[in-house]
């Protein structure tokens, strides 16, 4: 393809950002998918060294990966010029992504659910990063549109997208057996990362999962687990939890806030040195899981920034001023209802629901009613992992209403669990103001002090509607 054709190409798609603000999408994808369609796949390198001057950085796992770009985003962006992408999935949004600034470092969050879906492979050839980060994998999005995939293609699509690399720096979270093993087979290559939790106080509430190790497929052992499958683990084989290079080692709840510590070293990328982190700060009460996200993209941010003086002050500083608005729609939070102390959001997998399960545990000293929005037709695997999260929160009355589409999977549900707990089956239709109604009564009615609502539904025209009308009343 000529230079001429690449150079009218790339004009055009970028004039077309400038419109496409006005569709109601953002013209999230647009442009990169009329560039990649005239000028071709093949030139997306040399866009990508056209537009970005030191190199670019992909962030990628199961959950935490829009939190986590965005706070890496944050944080990055005081010392550097950025092109970014966040929250979507494709190479269009990607390439978007791309073509919107010419700047120093590109920051992208990719997802992916599986190999036909995503392309991970062709994303590391032609985007050639510099920095692959994982955040975790777990096994709750391994149904697709209906279809099941293993889990094992699952690993395998997210470790295509570092497989490739020859330089650059794969960060990773070594709690979790899965991306741990990512980087233990890239130690050869590039530099690894490792990230993690060193913590005596914090253990798991929940019934422990059955891992399997990723080299060879037997059990794991674990002496600590700290959420779900994370934890410190060790292998027959000799594949064991590498140790992190940069730990959480303090983590104290006071009154409304945490304290955290996050200590290590990693390797510069851009300034190609160590560099030492030792940040102290006090953050909300975002759930467990956040700590993770913490953790990884203040390690980014270390890792890649070409500033490096100051930085400890600059991730405190930061962290220090985080609320919730960093979170997602439809996130999960507590507040008071009528006395009542009520926990209301997404938790749409297994993981999700246990976070929002701990935290409600940390607040509730009585008993607990959960309010349990099921998950639709197709996802029996999601439900399994929900009914381990609801046996761990033990609630004294459990009501079960339709969270997704489907009212009679949720009624199969209901019967599957409720002769463990005190319980009541809610057929309510799939019509939004209808559910919403019902949760709001529900909660009304409750006779109990805390309550959780909870599991599947529309994170901004269920949750994030429930949270408001329950605020406005209570002001
Ligand atoms: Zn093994």
């Amino acid at each position: 393809m000529s230079n001429v054709k690449y150079t009218l190409v790339k004009k055009f798609s970028q004039l077309t950002l400038k419109t496409m603000h006005y569709l109601p999408t953002g013209g999230k994808s647009y442009p990169g998918f009329l560039f990649l369609k005239y000028s071709g796949r093949e030139t997306l390198p040399q866009l990508t060294s056209d537009q970005i001057d030191i190199g670019s950085i992909v962030i990628t796992g199961t959950n935490g990966k829009t939190t986590t770009t965005t706070m890496t985003i944050d944080l990055l962006s005081n010392d550097m010029k950025l092109s970014t992408s966040v929250d979507n999935n494709t190479i269009y949004a990607l390439t978007t992504g791309i073509l919107k600034d010419s700047s120093e470092l590109g920051v992208f969050e990719y997802g992916i659910r599986d190999i036909e879906h995503g392309e991970p492979d062709n994303i590391q050839r032609l985007i050639d990063p510099i920095g692959v980060v994982y955040t975790n994998i777990s096994r709750e999005h391994t149904q697709v549109l209906g279809v099941k995939n293993s889990f094992k293609d699952y690993v395998k699509a997210k470790t295509l997208l570092s497989q490739g690399m020859d330089k650059g720096v794969v960060i990773t979270n070594c709690d979790d057996p899965n991306t741990a093993y990512i980087g233990f087979n890239k130690q050869d290559d590039v530099h690894v990362t490792y990230y993690g939790f060193e913590l005596e106080s914090l253990e798991d509430i929940f019934e422990a999962p059955e891992v399997k190790c990723p080299h060879c497929a037997k059990a794991l052992t674990y002496s600590k687990h700290y959420m779900n499958h994370r934890g410190i683990y060790s292998c027959e084989c000799g594949f064991k939890r590498p140790e992190p290079d940069v730990k959480l080692t303090k983590f104290v709840t006071d009154r409304d806030k945490w304290i955290i510590t996050i200590e290590g070293r990693v390797y510069n990328q851009v300034v190609d040195d160590e560099v030492d982190i030792n940040a102290t700060m006090s953050v909300p009460m975002l759930g467990i899981h956040n700590l993770y996200n913490i953790l990884c993209s203040a390690t980014v941010y270390a890792s890649f920034t070409k500033d490096v003086e100051n930085i400890n002050e600059k991730i405190e500083d930061y962290f220090n001023k985080l609320d919730f608005t960093i979170l997602p729609p439809g996130r999960f939070e507590i507040f008071e209802v009528d006395d009542k102390l009520v926990g209301i959001g997404q938790g749409d997998n297994g993981d999700a629901l246990k976070v929002n399960t701990l935290l409600m545990d940390l607040y509730a000293d009585d008993e607990v009613e959960f309010i349990y929005n099921t998950p639709d037709e197709y996802e029996d695997e999601v439900f399994a992992d929900h009914q381990v999260a609801i046996r761990g929160l033990n609630p004294a009355h459990l009501i079960v209403v339709p969270g997704r589409v489907s009212v009679d999977k949720a009624e199969d549900y209901y019967n599957q669990i409720k002769d463990e707990y005190d319980s009541d089956f809610y057929p309510v239709e799939y019509d939004f103001e209808k559910r919403i109604n019902n949760i709001i009564g529900l909660i009304k009615d409750s006779e109990y002090k805390y309550i959780l609502v909870s599991g599947c539904g529309e994170e901004q025209l269920v949750w994030d509607e429930v949270k408001r009308r329950l605020k406005e009343e209570s002001s």
